[in-house]
C-alpha cells in the first residue's frame, strides 16, 4: 500500500494504485506519492508527512 495526496484538494489516503478520479474532490487529479521511504517517519507503510508538506505547499502555489 501506498500514500498518495491529490494535487487539486490535498487529501490523503492509502492505495497500491491511485485511481483516475479523486475520491474527494471527484475531479481528475495528479496524485504523488507521499509514502514514507525513510527510517525517520517510520518506513514502508508509514505516511511521510514532510512531503505531505512540501506537496501541499506546491498545490497552493499553483492555485495562488
Ligand atoms: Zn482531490
Amino acid at each position: 500500500m501506498n500514500w498518495w495526496i491529490c494535487s487539486e484538494c490535498d487529501y490523503v489516503f492509502e492505495v497500491k494504485k491511485p485511481p483516475e478520479t479523486c475520491p474527494s474532490c471527484r475531479k481528475k487529479c495528479v496524485f504523488s506519492d507521499v509514502t514514507c521511504y525513510v527510517p525517520e517517519c517510520g518506513g514502508p507503510g508509514n505516511l511521510d508527512m514532510k512531503l505531505v508538506a512540501t506537496k501541499a505547499k506546491a498545490a497552493r502555489k499553483r492555485v495562488n
